[in-house]
Formats: C-alpha cells, structure tokens, sequence
C-alpha cells in the first residue's frame, strides 16, 4: 500500500467540466443534470468534511442494479453513472485532463491499494453503482491496478469498520507500521510464503479491522502469495550460498538487516521479517 498526494484539483467545477463534453444534441440530459448542480456540490461538501473523520459509510446507498433510479430531481443513476464513464472520460476532453491527474497521482505509478501492480484506472471509494452522486467527485476516484478495481465490486459501507484504508489522507501509521505478515513453510524442498493481515493489539478495534476488511478485500493474499514466487529462487539460493561460509545466525542477521531496506507492508518486507525469525529455514532445513 502507498499513501499519496491529492493532486491540485479544484471539485466544485468538475461536475460542469464533464457537461461540456456532453454534445449539444442531448441539450435534454444537459439541462437535467445542470438543475442538480448545486445538491451536488452540497453533497461532494459533506464528502470532503467526512474524509477525515472517516465517516464516510454515512452515506445511504441506493438501490442495487436499477439503473433507471430517480437519485435527485429528474436525473437516474444511469445518467450519474454516464457522467463518468461517456463524459468523464471522453478522450481530449477538459474532464479527461482531470482524470489523467488522478490516475497519475500515485508516485511510480504503482497501485496505493495493493502496492503491487501498476496504476490502470481510478476505482471509486463509494461505488457509483450505489452511491451515483459521486460518480465524478475527484476525491471518491482513487488511482488503481485493474485487480482490485475488479476486487471491490460494489460493496457499500454499513458501519465505520468497512472502510477501506483511504490513499489520499489516512493515518500515516497505517503506512508506517508492519501490518502484514509473511509464514514460512517447505513444501518437498520449496520455499511457501503466505501472508496474514495482524494489526498491532493497541490500535482501536475499528482500525483493526478497517486494515483486516482492506486485505480481504483487495485480495491481498492472493496478491503477495502471486507476487513472492518470484523471489523464492533467488532466496533459495542465497541461503545456501550463506551457510557455506556461516550459521544459521548470521542469514538470520542478513534477512533481518534487509527488512529496513524496504518499505512497510511490502511483500519483500514481510517475507525477510519471517526469514529472519525462523531458525529452521535459516539453517537449510528444508
Ligand atoms: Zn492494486
């Protein structure tokens, strides 16, 4: 997972930067939409004023899948939903520059929610599926890899708890802190990882459990257990190389040394923290 910075967009004008790439001929959706631009800059308000609190599974959802669903005055959630995928994202379009800077405000263009794959699209925090209104609030688009993006669905949050970690301006400890660990087996002389989320015991159980429902829900296990194999030969490798010339305490001592040299909650990271408490696999018993 990455924190990152909110690039320097002004909200209030994006809802009518998207209505100028509607063409003139569909004047009827224009118009429409335009009656309820000013319920949703009150709406996009109360978004920003519960981002820090993280208040945020406030929101009533709306229905699931009818999309012809009045959301306010004549407009449906179709059209709400059309906004972002027709309008938003009409290529050379001033919306489309806005939607270029979201998508590239993750340093590296890694993914902030896994930390894995690379930045393909923007997923919404609030699903536009049940929550229409803010289908193109920049502050509900957050850059992602195409997999947790497909991960998420359109789950709703029903209390704090099911609020996923916030990319933009969470707690910094989430970020700083080694939330996810990495076990060890030998499976006929090859070296398994699996990962666990195991948030530390003195956070508020509504953190616990925010970073526990985060790597449930992007299928973060899936995710590091795919992305360690790529490691394991070279580790394999390394240890046998290592205890030709030393003990098991001095490959213990080398992973332990490596775990500083990358980031928190990386895969790396959690595996050479479990290589460098496991005796066992430290002294080539596998
Ligand atoms: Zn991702």
């Amino acid at each position: 997972m990455n924190k990152i910075t909110y690039p320097n967009i002004n909200c209030d004008n994006l809802f009518s930067t998207c209505l100028l790439s509607v063409n003139n001929d569909n004047q009827d959706y224009k118009n429409r939409l335009g009656n309820i631009a000013e319920n949703i800059s009150t709406q996009w308000r109360c978004f920003d004023d519960r981002i820090t609190p993280k208040s945020l599974h406030e929101f009533l959802p709306c229905l699931p899948r009818r999309v012809d669903q009045i959301i306010d005055g004549e407009v449906t959630k179709k059209d709400l939903k059309n906004l972002y995928t027709v309008y938003m994202l009409k290529i050379n379009s001033e919306a489309r520059k806005v939607y270029d800077k979201l998508r590239a405000s993750s340093k590296g263009g890694l993914c902030p929610l896994c930390g894995i794959y690379g930045v393909e699209t923007l997923d919404h925090y609030l699903p536009k599926a049940r929550y229409p209104l803010f289908s193109v609030h920049p502050r509900n688009l957050i850059p992602a890899c195409e997999h947790c993006n497909g991960a998420k669905s359109d789950n709703i949050l029903k209390v704090a708890s099911d609020q996923t970690l916030y990319p933009y301006n969470d707690d910094i400890k989430f970020y700083s802190t080694d939330w996810i660990k990495a076990s060890i087996t030998a499976q006929y002389g090859i070296l398994v990882f699996d990962f666990h989320a195991a948030p530390p015991l003195q956070w508020l159980e509504v953190e616990r459990k925010r970073v526990i429902n985060h790597f449930t829900i992007f299928e973060l296990r899936q995710k590091y257990v795919r992305n360690s194999s790529q490691f394991v030969s070279t580790i394999t490798a390394d240890i046998r190389r290592m205890l030709l010339d030393g003990d098991y305490i001095a490959v213990k001592n080398h992973y332990a040394g490596l775990v500083t040299a990358v980031k928190f909650n990386s895969t790396l990271r959690a595996m050479y923290h479990a290589l460098s408490i496991n005796d066992d696999i430290c002294s080539g018993r596998f």
